[in-house]
């Protein structure tokens, strides 16, 4: 990525190849290597003038070592190239406002797009079977394969005399073949091709147990072969072997040269060769990359310094000898970091937009303060905690204006989210409007209509319950309610938003644990009041996010945090429990239940399986019945009962009549009996912390204190039991969450297909969170500029933003 253009850019561009090849092998092969040094030293002398005064002192020390060079004897030279190393990253500092690495392309956008998009069988050996092959793979267009990036590079640029190849190392080396011999190995009697390798000191076997028929028909005595792979040791005195070698056939001399430096390796097709997969990946990168948009406004790429995509991606699938092998192996050199730049970006314009949309359409004002919140306010036994005040507040301010609402209300179980919301309601109902709240189960909008009904009804406010199991005469009461506006509350499921179901005038919608819902199914609420403009959405989650991937997942919201609990709350203690000490943990159940209170024992999976030593619900139940809580009254909920059947056993549950509930993680979600103080988790090893927390929270919702055992096998690893520990430590979920994150990494946790967000093909939010700022703030920035995306300037960006979100974007506003 040579540059171009003022005389301290000419000097990197000369100094700055050699030096980070030499680098790459940590100086190695200082002795043998020749600077340009007369040339070097001229441009130090042009570039003296230009730079600011502060890089003179690195311009002279620089101008000191190429003229120590010129003397030294070779041990010396060592040291002072790698000081002169030491100086690139000042010196590339200053030559920053030379930036010519991106060039923008924006022209003929819309056709090269389209041309991305075509069928991996239009590159070059791509057949219908291989292309068939690569699309159950993932890679179904030109442009998958191009964002197929290398997950790690073999260095091929430094050579190995065969004498001196050591077992245990990856090598590349060059040698004859001196015998191709056909054999079996083993007792087995498994096929085996070798071929003897030599140079003019040694000797090397190359060993293949697959395709043996294949490789042997490659290969003649005589033959020069380029070679890499790990070196293994020989059998008995043999020579040192290399199983499943990469391997180039050399030509005449010059052939070498033609070699790549070094060599990316790609994940594949379990039946697809390495180099087939190689062949194909270059072939559309050599083919097409260079006709990539690229999209990003010029001033930003300057900003941050960024290299086009054509550049980036030839970078990345074809490093030039003298390219930064470790920042390639990590993924942060400066064409991934370009990459996953541009993809962050798009991706950031399209949730600002997607949130600009819905709070720019026509929404209704609901003016602050009403009446009802006070009157609610004045009815509760205790004050507002410091959290809840400031998330009313900016849910009050929201309401007022005459735009939807689009707000995230996250905190942690506990921390009093309905409360808000049901202020937020009111606010709504006073103004003359409706407000339906939405449950992921039957249950738990039960267990909301509870919570709500008694608070409203002094307030003379109607609250009714809709759901799949409400049926008959009270069905058609609710809908005729809500249809002529005379009840103002609905509570329900899915089965609000279904067809039939008509209000007069919906103003706000609640969405609790919305990441239960699907998108569209959020959008069907929103629709709901199409009849009287667009309806404020609330989304309660109690699933904290960490800040950097709420601003990701929930980019189109604005956040509200609850980060505070309301005091007084008793503590829950929390105890690792291994295996053997299980008798703690029962003796604390039965303790409970002579107290009349109840407990839960948690199993991850249903049934046992033959394989698994894991304690299924189903199984164990039984044997807890019959052993350790012989006597108790026990109940069991899983997964693969009918919601019907287990909405009754967790409803009897509710009402006192088990004293243990044994389930599997059914209950996770929001059942609220505040007689529970014991929970088991039998398994703990296997769950998230995100989801521990969670499960931990069913219980000290009452008065008496919660007791939480995380259940062990006593052979628990070192990692897994520190991991365990942070939940003995904390309660914060915040902090559990980010915990969770990053021992976990982002893929259980995103999820991006459900949360409607274009599948990422570079980024790793974990990994690039400062790049996901800097392309959130220039996204923001470049949309004050202009808003709807209408300038020529972005045209391009237009164009791209629209085929990265494939439809997921409504951007009917927009362009
Ligand atoms: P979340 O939905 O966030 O899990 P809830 O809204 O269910 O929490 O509140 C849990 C309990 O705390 C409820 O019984 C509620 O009445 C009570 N509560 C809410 N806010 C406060 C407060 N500020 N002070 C005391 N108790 C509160
Ligand atoms: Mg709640």
């Amino acid at each position: 990525m040579a540059a171009g253009g003022g005389p301290l850019v000419e000097l990197l561009a000369a100094l700055a190849p050699p030096l980070e090849y030499l680098a790459a092998s940590d100086f190695t092969g200082a002795a043998r290597t020749r600077l340009p040094l007369d040339a070097l030293a001229e441009r130090i002398a042009r570039a003296r003038p230009v730079v600011p005064a502060e890089m003179r002192e690195t311009l002279a020390e620089l101008d000191t070592i190429v003229a120590d060079l010129r003397a030294a004897p070779p041990e010396a030279r060592r040291d002072l190239l790698r000081r002169a190393h030491a100086l690139l990253p000042a010196l590339r500092g200053a030559a920053r406002p030379e930036w010519t690495e991106y060039v923008a392309r924006a022209s003929d956008v819309e056709a090269v797009l389209a041309s991305l998009g075509r069928s991996v069988e239009t590159v070059p050996g791509v057949g219908p079977k291989r292309a068939a092959e690569l699309a159950r793979f993932g890679l179904a267009t030109v442009e998958d394969l191009l964002w197929h990036l290398p997950f790690r590079y073999e260095d091929w640029r430094t050579r190995t005399p065969l004498s001196a190849l050591r077992p245990g190392e990856d090598a590349t080396t060059i040698g004859e073949v001196a015998g191709v011999r056909q054999g079996f190995a083993g007792r087995r009697g498994r096929r085996l091709l070798e071929v003897t390798l030599r140079d003019g000191a040694g000797a090397a076997v190359l060993v293949w147990f697959n395709q043996v028929q294949y490789f042997a028909a490659r290969f003649r005595d005589g033959q020069r072969l380029l070679v890499h792979g790990r070196v293994e040791p020989g059998l008995g005195m043999g020579p040192p072997r290399l199983v499943h070698p990469d391997v180039n056939v050399l030509g005449g001399t010059d052939d070498l040269g033609r070699l790549p430096p070094i060599v990316p390796v790609y994940e594949k097709p379990t039946t697809m060769p390495v180099g087939v997969m190689r062949r194909i990946v270059q072939g559309a990168v050599a083919a097409v990359a260079d006709r990539v948009p690229a999209a990003i406004p010029p001033e930003i790429a300057r900003r941050r310094r960024l290299v086009d995509p054509g550049r980036a991606l030839r970078h990345v699938h074809l490093p030039p000898a003298e390219a930064d092998l470790a920042a390639l192996a990590s993924a942060s050199s400066l064409a991934h970091r370009s990459l996953i730049f541009d993809e962050l970006f798009f991706l950031q314009l399209g949730l600002a937009l997607r949130r600009s949309a819905a709070v720019e359409e026509p929404g209704t004002p609901f003016p602050i303060p009403g009446r009802l919140p006070l009157a609610l306010r004045a009815t509760l036994p205790f004050a507002l905690t410091r959290a809840q005040e400031r998330a009313v507040a900016e849910i009050a301010r929201d309401l007022a204006r005459p735009h939807p609402m689009r707000r995230l209300l996250q905190g942690d179980v506990g921390s009093g989210k309905t409360l808000v919301a049901l202020l937020a309601g009111l606010v709504v109902i006073d103004a003359g409007w409706q407000v339906a709240l939405m449950a992921p189960t039957e249950l738990l909008a039960e267990q909301h209509l509870d919570t709500v009904r008694p608070l409203l009804a002094p307030l003379g406010i109607e609250a009714v319950l809709l759901t799949g199991g409400v049926k008959g005469r009270a069905r058609k009461a609710a809908l005729a309610g809500l249809a002529a506006g005379r009840i103002a509350f609905a509570v329900g499921t899915h089965a609000l938003i279904q067809e039939g179901v008509e209000f007069t005038r919906l103003g706000l919608a609640v969405v609790d644990e919305q990441h239960r819902f699907g998108v569209l199914q959020r959008a069907a609420l929103q629709r709901r009041g199409a009849q009287t403009g667009a309806v404020d959405v609330l989304v309660m989650s109690a699933t904290p996010i960490p800040r950097t991937l709420a601003l990701t997942l929930y980019g189109d919201l604005a956040v509200s945090t609850l980060d505070e609990l309301p005091p007084g709350r008793t503590p829950i203690t929390t105890t690792l429990c291994r295996e053997s000490q299980r008798a703690r943990l029962v003796d604390r159940l039965r303790t409970e239940v002579a107290a009349r209170h109840q407990g839960y024992v948690v199993y991850p999976l249903v049934e046992e399986s033959e394989k698994s030593e894991l304690r299924a619900a189903t199984t164990m139940v039984h044997e807890l019945a019959a052993g350790p809580l012989a006597g108790l009254r026990l109940a069991l909920v899983h997964g693969r009962m009918r919601p019907d059947e287990k909405d009754t056993v967790m409803r009897r549950f509710k009402a006192g009549e088990f004293d243990v509930l044994v389930s599997t993680t059914v209950i996770e979600v929001g059942i609220d009996v505040p007689n529970a103080t014991v929970i088991a988790i039998e398994h703990a090893e296997r769950f998230g912390l995100a989801q521990l927390h969670q499960l931990r929270g069913r219980v000290g919702r009452g008065r008496a204190p919660g007791h939480c055992f995380l259940v062990t096998p006593d052979w628990l690893s070192q990692d897994a039991y520190q991991r365990l520990r942070v939940l003995e430590r904390t309660t914060d979920g915040f902090a559990i969450a980010e915990a969770d994150l990053a021992l976990r990494g982002p893929g259980d946790f995103l999820g991006t297909r459900q949360a409607g967000l274009p599948p990422f093909r570079v980024a790793n939010l974990l990994r690039d969170t400062a790049l996901l700022r800097a392309a959130r703030d220039e996204a923001t920035r470049w949309l004050a500029q202009d808003p709807a995306l209408e300038r020529p300037e972005s045209r391009a960006v237009l164009a791209v933003l629209r085929h990265r979100w494939a439809g997921r974007l409504d951007l009917a506003k927009v362009g």
